[in-house]
């Protein structure tokens, strides 16, 4: 069985550099509660090497982090997520006299820049995200002119006719242009700010670039990943014969399904350790080779 782990694989550099932050800081507090607030990555597999580590993660699905922060100790130190947050929870932060570490990954950060410029510059600002998730969420905290254009269910409505078009950065390329051409049709001068990070579109386009013959795609990744789901989808879209499963590691392979395959393909999220991606595929080469 020829089975290919499609490269890039392993942790992209927002999420590794957020891990890193995590991990020097408890190094050098040893003695201080070192506390992420939100998923770090939404990874269980990696979040659970962090509190091996010793550092916590405060999450709860139905907290907001505004209301986390009251539930954390004024001598801890606090990390915030690769996602961006609001200044809001800064300033919160500040108030209680908490201290903190922003591990915004940069390339957020830069959409986040720029949609401060062009709300300062008086436009409205279409942002494609995903209700809820915490990039979109800092990214609607940012001003009253950013609107959610829902990437599932897309809508939109400003007075501005030129307004900015972004996007939360762990989409497909694809999902982006169909939405942005159609809010193109109806703002015709509206600026384009491309927004899909380096990291999403390699992986993306380690996808395209595969041979129709593969049977059966593995995406390894947390379920709540958005950027494991969007390769999931991309992966159906474009081999619509081959069959894609979505997997956190190798204990989720079900041997049936890799019965009388000659071609696997493994793609991995950008928040998957890379020696969870390994495991795959070494796995499945000791079951068939
Ligand atoms: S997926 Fe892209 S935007 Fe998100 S943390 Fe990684 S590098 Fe940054």
């Amino acid at each position: 069985m020829k089975v290919v782990l499609l490269e890039p694989y392993g942790y992209c550099v927002g999420v590794e550099r957020a891990i890193k932050i995590a991990l020097d800081t408890k190094s050098v507090n040893q003695n201080k509660r070192v506390i992420i607030l939100g998923m770090l990555v939404h990874n269980e597999d990696a979040i659970n090497e962090l509190t091996s580590q010793g550092i916590e993660t405060l999450y709860q699905k139905d907290k907001s982090l505004m209301d986390l922060v009251d539930e954390i100790p004024s001598d801890s130190i606090v990390i915030l997520t690769a996602h961006g947050h609001s200044e809001d929870l800064e300033k919160k932060l500040i108030s209680r006299k908490i201290e903190f570490i922003d591990a915004t990954c940069p390339f957020v950060k830069a959409t986040f820049k720029r949609i401060l410029e062009a709300a300062n510059d008086n436009h409205d600002i279409l942002y494609i995200g995903k209700k809820n998730h915490p990039e979109s969420n800092a990214a609607l905290s940012i001003s009253k002119k950013v609107h959610l254009v829902d990437i599932e269910n897309p809508s939109f409505e400003v007075e501005d006719s030129k307004p900015l078009i972004i996007n939360q950065t762990t989409f497909s390329q694809r999902e982006v242009n169909d939405v942005t051409n159609a809010i193109k049709t109806k703002y015709k001068d509206a600026e384009v700010f491309p927004s899909v990070c380096k990291a999403s579109t390699d992986r993306q386009n380690a996808i395209l670039s595969l041979d129709n013959k593969i049977e059966l795609f593995y995406v390894v990744g947390g379920t709540n990943s958005n950027n494991t789901k969007t390769l999931a989808k991309l992966a159906k879209e474009s081999h619509p014969h081959a069959k894609v499963i979505l997997i956190k590691n190798r204990n989720d392979i079900n041997k049936k399904d890799l019965l009388g395959l000659s071609y696997v393909a493994i793609a991995s999220g950008a928040s998957t350790p890379k020696h969870i991606s390994e495991e795959v595929k070494t796995y499945i080469e000791s079951l068939y080779n």
